[in-house]
């Protein structure tokens, strides 16, 4: 196969690292490796299959992560779609494990995943040299959660998931929950016992005007303030220092130091200032923001035979012009073209 070369990095200075026009280094890629899901979660999904995108070569994925790399990319976070319905996805790993960064290190390889078949595949992703996982979870009562997955069975898999995935060591290990009010906002406290009880970081994000149906509404988003205050309630928080200016989630811990919860408030503390991302779609195509209304084809490039400088030139090209902020809120906010699934959550 043809690898990206685990050196790429050495033909590149550190002036070409990846900044954009506001003065962010980027260094962190998300790439969906599918738009693929065997959920059909309720507040992302129309319920039916619906349109795909095609997907790329395994070996195209790794030029293309390589070249990315070798422009300062630090961290890779594979995702979907679902993940872990790729084929290939442990030999892309394993190659992925190979590459080095700008700074010599080797990378930051994570997943997000919905976990369902995570029990049977922890322990060969660790194995083919991923660090960690982000597994999606929007409820800790079994009926809720099913039915927003609207897949039976899924609550006991997705658990079973989680915990190969600790004794696996792909650690550490984040549960994420998008909350909806009057949907699942009433697991808010339950979620705060299973972090303490599993040993997990919970991580409860507010809902984006991302889903394929029209469902979003400011009321139906719940803030972070509110969040706060409700697991204070029944077990009182305080507040972490970031492990990084960049990171997305507040972080907290409980007054016994024992557990943490996160929150991702993107519509309520835009944390756009801090970007450190750009994405990379399944088929190809740069997305500088969530929220872009415009996606620049890299593949295009790919297939027209350009050289892999004239690509590293492109690609430095586009993200110097991502975006300052999403709108979310603003009067005359436009949805992006594609929903989270497509674009890679
Ligand atoms: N299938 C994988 C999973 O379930 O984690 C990866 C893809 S999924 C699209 C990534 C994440 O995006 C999930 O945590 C999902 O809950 C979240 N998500 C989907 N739609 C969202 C929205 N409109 N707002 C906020 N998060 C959303």
């Amino acid at each position: 196969m043809a690898a990206a070369s685990p050196t790429a990095s050495s033909a590149v200075t550190p002036a070409a690292r990846l900044r954009d026009s506001h003065g962010r280094v980027i260094h962190d890629l998300r790439v969906s490796i599918t738009d693929r899901c065997n959920y059909r979660c309720v507040y992302c999904r129309t319920g039916e299959i619906g349109a795909q995108y095609p997907e790329l070569g395994i070996d195209e994925y790794l030029r293309l992560i390589g070249l990315f790399v070798s422009l300062g990319i630090e961290k890779v976070r594979l995702t979907g779609g679902e993940p872990l319905l790729r084929r290939g996805l442990l030999e892309l790993l394993r190659e992925l494990a190979k590459m080095r960064t700008v700074a010599g290190e080797p990378l930051d390889l994570a997943l997000t995943t919905n976990g369902h078949l995570l029990d049977g595949l922890a322990a060969p992703l660790k194995a083919a040299g991923l660090n960690r996982v982000t597994v999606s979870m929007d409820a800790v009562d079994a009926e809720t959660f099913e039915r927003i997955t609207r897949v039976p069975r899924s609550f006991q898999q997705v658990v079973a998931g989680i915990r190969a995935a600790r004794q696996a060591g792909l650690t550490p290990l984040k549960v994420n929950c998008v909350l909806l009010r009057g949907f699942n906002d009433n697991e808010i406290e339950g979620f705060a016992r299973f972090a303490r009880e599993e040993g997990v970081v919970v991580r409860f994000i507010e809902f984006m005007p991302l889903e394929e149906d029209r469902l979003w509404s400011p009321e139906i988003v719940v803030p972070l303030k509110e969040i706060v205050e409700r697991v204070s309630r029944v077990m009182p928080l305080r507040p972490l220092p970031p492990n990084e200016a960049s990171e997305t989630a507040r972080r907290y811990t409980f007054e016994d130091g024992v557990g943490e919860i996160g929150i991702i408030a993107p519509v309520t503390q835009a944390f756009c200032g801090a970007c450190s991302r750009v994405r990379l779609t399944s088929d190809g195509k740069i997305r500088t923001c969530l929220f872009s209304q415009v996606e620049h084809d890299l593949y295009g490039r790919i297939r027209a035979g350009e050289s892999d400088a004239e690509i590293r030139d492109y690609i430095v090209r586009t993200v110097h012009g991502k975006e300052a902020r999403h709108h979310i809120g603003e009067p005359g906010f436009l949805k992006p073209s594609r929903s989270m699934v497509h674009i890679g959550g």
